[in-house]
């Protein structure tokens, strides 16, 4: 028998999750984005769940070209551009379209007009509005528009921005309704669609919702872009992903002993302890200690002490018929439906959702379920 861990991918939940959003959206397309092999979740795995999405929206061509083999037709979207001027030969052939937020890219694309003069592009031109990771200012912005507008094998120019506090308690002028506003003054009077909300926005901002294109990351893979502020039962959604894996050891510790690596969780009473087959080479957080929930046969109990490689151990007070074999999910879905958002785990590992599914390690096997 192979170890007891596994991932499941749940593929009606990415459906109900995608119809969310189109729900929340509905005069927008809605792109899901797939980077990161999907979140974690694998391209090939939610690919079918995702049919209906409006496009595609990922960093890697190698995961681009992952989608093209699978069928895909319709629109991808390179959400970080390209990295060198070779890459257009890709993009041509794949038909990408793909953002353009440096003077370095705009300078390639001039220059592959040279090495294909029949090579024609979408680009998505990106106004740094206030997130200064990528783009260009909104000083220069009209400027650069008319710029690329006249690179010859550009055939339609977008106009795309990244919010930086769409999640957050920063609304008003010192946070997305200024970089709304930035947005929407810099671009006014130019032509071309607009793409700008990402899963916060989609939820939370629906000022932001009259544009094109959404793009619709987290919230496909059920976790609440804000919470706690909202649980992914107040938005409607459901668990994508779940981490299951069983206990194969049970101790029963005394006042006074101390459990795992450090002895970093000491018993005040006799307890029982239970062993489960998961690790942080397995992706679970090394920071996810003492507290942290996990269910065990469906009960709702806790971390206890430092997780190892290969290892971790739960309080078994609350679930007394536990034994070797028991069934705990570390997040997600149990089998008897009972739910453990990942978002709950990741506040007890300081960290988000997003982190907790993409750190998913290649020795977990995963299941899909329909
Ligand atoms: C990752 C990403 C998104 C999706 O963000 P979520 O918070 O996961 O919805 C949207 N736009 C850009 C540019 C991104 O990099």
């Amino acid at each position: 028998m192979p170890r007891p861990i596994q991932a499941v991918v749940h593929l009606d939940a990415l459906q109900h999750n995608l119809k969310i959003a189109k729900a929340a959206a509905p005069n927008a397309e809605v792109y899901a984005v797939v980077k990161a092999n999907a979140y974690g979740h694998g391209i090939e795995r939610v690919y079918s769940a995702f049919q209906s999405a409006d496009g595609f929206a990922l960093l890697d061509l190698a995961e681009a070209q992952r989608l093209r083999a699978l069928g895909w037709q319709g629109k991808i979207l390179l959400l970080e551009g390209i990295f060198a001027v070779d890459d257009l030969d890709v993009c041509a052939a794949l038909d990408l379209s793909f953002s353009l937020h440096s003077q370095h890219q705009i300078a390639w694309l001039t220059q592959f007009q040279q090495i294909n003069p029949d090579a024609k592009f979408d680009v998505y031109l990106k106004l740094n509005s206030g997130m200064n990771r990528l783009g260009f200012q909104a000083h220069e912005y009209t400027d650069i528009f008319k710029q690329v507008q006249a690179v010859g094998n550009v055939r339609s120019v977008s106009h795309m921005t990244h919010f930086s506090d769409a999640d957050g308690e920063r609304f008003g002028l010192d946070g997305i309704e200024h970089q709304h506003f930035i947005f929407n003054k810099t671009i006014q009077g130019l032509a071309g669609k607009t793409s700008l909300s990402n899963s916060a926005a989609i939820l939370r901002h629906h000022q932001t919702l009259h544009c094109d294109i959404v793009r619709s990351g987290i919230m496909l893979y059920g976790s609440s872009p804000d919470y706690p502020a909202h649980s992914i039962q107040d938005w409607n959604l459901r668990p994508t992903m779940s981490l299951r894996s069983e206990i194969i050891a049970i101790q029963t510790v005394q006042a006074g002993d101390s459990i795992g690596y450090g002895s970093k969780f000491i018993a005040t009473q006799q307890m029982r302890i239970g062993v489960v087959a998961c690790g942080y080479a397995d992706g679970y957080q090394r920071l996810s200690a003492t507290g942290t929930p996990v269910l065990v046969d469906s009960v709702q109990t806790q971390v206890l002490g430092r997780v190892s490689m290969d290892m971790l151990t739960v309080d078994l007070t609350a679930v007394p018929q536990a034994t070797v074999g028991s069934e705990v999910v570390l997040w997600g879905k149990s089998s008897q439906g009972e739910i453990l958002s990942i978002d709950e785990v990741a506040a007890g590992s300081g960290t988000v959702g997003y982190e907790l599914m993409c750190a998913i390690t290649a020795r977990v096997p995963v299941r899909i379920e329909s």
